[in-house]
């Protein structure tokens, strides 16, 4: 543990030390329903990590009476880089649930999770309900499995189903609610598929290479039958090569690759200078828009939940790169 974490786990290890004897919640002030301390009675804690778990366990959750979702990370923020912070601390350790990615997205909690999980209160990371032979393997993560997940509908619905078995184990008079939530979601996952693939297929073949921030965008190239490029690695903490710099220029110019796009929760320096590197060679390179890839939008902005963002993500591509993305327009019906 890092000693910044360590000091903001010393500030509420009274609060850890009460869910490490909860029982995760069933015996005691932590059962949903059950009074607190003060005031009303408080709902089943679950916490999520990343944007993309909050929308997961809002969605798995829905309707589900006495489940209260916090989300420990705003919008718009880079998960490999963030850190607990106080208040973050103070909302874990309250926590009966807790939804994280793994797969080491959030690589700076590495010590946390493990932490919470010894302590009583139950760890659900959405990489866990998918297949280990549907992990992704970047050819230059040294083995490391990619963590974004979320970009191929078919894994966000299995990890939409584990976190309903593992809320139906926390909250067994809700098991069939919390099943009927994971099975629409997996439905509306479909859907978003057969659109997004759709548009993507009417992008030119040589243009179908989508060069982002970083590799964030795996999953979904394979999903959807599109080429991958990350200027920086799997995770926002590798260093942009100059030698990947210089190969990736080389592919985009040759191709004759009309955009490449920034992403919301990562600096844009690097493929600022893939733009500016490829206009000295004399091609037409823009800057294709911004996509999310970490993190929502905010709520209620297009990107603000998974199926938005997934749209949101595919017109912006669709269009830079050349092809129809009539078909993703907001007023088609998906759900
Ligand atoms: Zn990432």
């Amino acid at each position: 543990m890092s000693s910044a974490i360590a000091r903001i786990f010393a500030t509420v290890l009274p609060g850890l030390a009460a869910c490490a004897t909860s029982g995760c919640g069933r015996a005691d002030a932590h059962a949903a329903g059950a009074p607190g301390e003060h005031g009303p009675p408080r709902g089943r804690i679950v916490v999520a990590t990343s944007t993309l778990c909050t929308d997961l366990a809002r969605t798995v959750c829905e309707g589900v009476p006495g489940t209260q979702i916090e989300g420990l990370m705003p919008a718009g923020v880079d998960p490999h880089l963030w850190r607990p912070t106080a208040g973050g601390a103070r909302m874990l350790a309250r926590a009966e649930v807790v939804v994280a990615n793994g797969l080491r997205l959030e690589g700076r909690m590495a010590d946390v999770l493990p932490k919470l999980a010894r302590s009583g209160c139950t760890v659900f990371e959405a990489s866990s309900a998918i297949p280990m032979d549907r992990w992704r393997t970047a050819d230059d993560a040294h083995g490391q499995p990619d963590p974004h997940v979320w970009m191929d509908p078919s894994l966000w619905a299995r990890a939409a189903e584990g976190l309903a078995s593992c809320m139906a184990r926390e909250d067994p008079d809700h098991a069939a609610q919390y099943a009927a939530n994971a099975a629409a979601f997996a439905a509306r996952c479909d859907r978003v598929a057969e659109r997004v693939h759709a548009a993507i297929s009417t992008i030119p073949p040589e243009r179908r290479l989508l060069v982002t921030a970083h590799d964030a965008f795996g999953y979904f190239g394979a999903a959807f039958g599109i080429e991958v490029r990350g200027v920086q690695g799997l995770s926002t903490e590798s260093e942009t090569g100059l030698a990947n710099l210089r190969t990736l220029l080389d592919e985009v110019v040759a191709r004759g690759v009309p955009a490449v796009f920034v992403e919301t929760s990562v600096p844009d320096r690097a493929v600022a200078a893939l733009v500016e590197g490829a206009r000295a060679r004399g091609a037409r390179l823009a800057t294709g828009g911004t996509l999310h890839s970490d993190a929502l939008g905010a709520p209620g902005t297009p990107a603000g939940d998974w199926e938005g963002m997934m749209l949101d993500n595919a017109r912006t591509i669709v269009t830079a790169l050349g092809g129809d993305a009539s078909g993703l327009d907001p007023g088609e019906p998906t759900r």
